[in-house]
């Protein structure tokens, strides 16, 4: 597949859009506004020219030839693969996804969502062609994080996700692994409860943050603790990755703590806000 499309130009769908024309695929991005389009252009251009000198990229500009940002969704007529990336918002995803149905001429093409927690059976069934519904999830950032979890839901067919899986890993040289559609696929299921278990610990005043990030990296050799990469992901997004796996499993290890919500009811995103856990300047 050459042809891409992405929907949502944000850190993730900028991200796949990036890599897509760095492997020379022809990118379609599609944002919800113009000043939204401009902000996702904008993204783009920084990721490439620091790509460009730090001699990843031969030449930026060239890889920016390849992307189109628009806002017309028409314009992923006639992409073999689109990729969803917008906001986690199940009603907006199902939205688009009965759009993209309409609108995506190439009886073959790939409808793929970038989605971390909405079951893909949901996006799957709004379409006339669940069998070409399926999750691609890729890990942020995307032009450093080798892995992507190819997740088929029941009613996707072999052939969609074998075409994926060779989208991703010859054209795009990630590496994939296969996922059941239940939330938090395999990645977000056992780290999600790990960073959860890290924040009852600082809560409960067993430990402080920064003794319990230097017991992970120095003991366990992680490249950094779990309150620094919760700030990192951003308390929002982890609290919102956790209500969904505890939504799905009703599972005590998944409730968020009083402590991140609290946190996030403050503005205390993480480094997004400058602070979380630690403090940014
Ligand atoms: P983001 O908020 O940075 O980007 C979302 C973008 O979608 C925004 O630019 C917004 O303008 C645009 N948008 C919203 N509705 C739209 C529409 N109808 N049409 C076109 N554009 C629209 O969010 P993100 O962090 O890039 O996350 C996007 C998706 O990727 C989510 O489903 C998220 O769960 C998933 N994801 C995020 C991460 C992460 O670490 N942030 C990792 C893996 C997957």
């Amino acid at each position: 597949m050459k042809n891409v499309g992405v929907v949502g130009g944000g850190l993730m769908g900028s991200g796949i859009a990036e890599v897509s024309a760095r492997a020379g695929q022809d990118v379609v991005v599609v944002e919800s506004s113009e000043e939204a389009a401009k902000a996702a252009l904008g993204r783009l251009e920084r990721s490439l020219e620091r790509a460009e000198a730090k001699g990843k990229v031969a030449s930026a500009a060239e890889v920016l030839d390849r992307i189109r940002v628009v806002t017309d969704l028409d314009a992923v007529a006639d992409r073999e693969v689109v990729v969803e990336a917008i906001v986690e918002d199940e009603a907006a995803k199902v939205a688009l996804f009965r759009q993209l149905d309409a609108v995506v001429t190439d009886p073959d093409a790939i409808l793929a969502s970038n989605t971390s927690s909405i079951p893909i059976m949901k996006l799957g069934v709004v379409t006339s062609r669940p069998t070409q519904v399926v999750g691609i999830h890729f890990f942020n950032p995307v032009p450093v994080l080798q892995l992507v979890e190819l997740v088929p839901s029941l009613l996707t067919s072999r052939e969609t996700t074998e075409r994926s899986r060779a989208w991703v890993e010859q054209g795009l040289g990630k590496q994939a692994i296969d996922c059941q559609d239940r939330a938090g696929f395999v990645v977000n299921a056992l780290l999600i409860p790990f960073i959860l278990s890290a924040i009852r610990m600082f809560e409960s005043g067993f430990a402080s943050a920064e003794d319990i990030d230097r017991g992970l990296v120095l003991g366990a050799a992680h490249p950094q603790g779990p309150l620094a990469l919760a700030d990192l992901i951003g308390l929002d997004t982890t609290k919102a990755v956790a209500e969904s796996l505890y939504e799905e499993f009703k599972e005590p290890l998944y409730a968020a703590p009083p402590l991140l919500q609290r946190m996030v009811d403050a503005g205390l995103l993480g480094r997004k806000t400058g602070r979380g856990f630690y403090t940014y300047a």
